[in-house]
């Protein structure tokens, strides 16, 4: 079993390799976010519901949002050459994440 990060105390870049420290919750360094294109970033900001800037992890870390997290740490990984084994830890925080059954509101 791979230990996940806390969401709540992830201080790191969501970007494979990437160690920059970004504030409590954001989701991925200035210099990262800012490679993503507009439809990753506006599918990001859908996820997080509008409740952020640089996507701050919503409240409750919903299926979408780990969907468009997942997109933005692959793209970014592609675009940067990195060959992902799906095992990292930051994939398989947002990839292998077990949803509670209640609705959202
Ligand atoms: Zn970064």
């Amino acid at each position: 079993m791979i230990q996940a990060p806390n969401p709540h105390n992830f201080q790191e870049c969501n970007a494979i390799k990437c160690t920059e420290k970004v504030r409590k919750n954001a989701f991925m360094c200035n210099a990262h976010w800012f490679k993503l294109p507009d439809r990753l970033r506006a599918l990001m900001f859908k996820a997080s519901r509008g409740r952020s800037i640089n996507s701050e992890l919503p409240k409750e870390v919903t299926k979408e949002y780990c969907i468009a997290a997942s997109k933005c740490i692959r793209y970014i990984a592609q675009d940067e050459g990195i060959t992902l084994a799906g095992d990292e830890p930051k994939l398989v925080f947002y990839e292998h994440r077990e949803f509670t059954k209640k609705p959202m509101r």
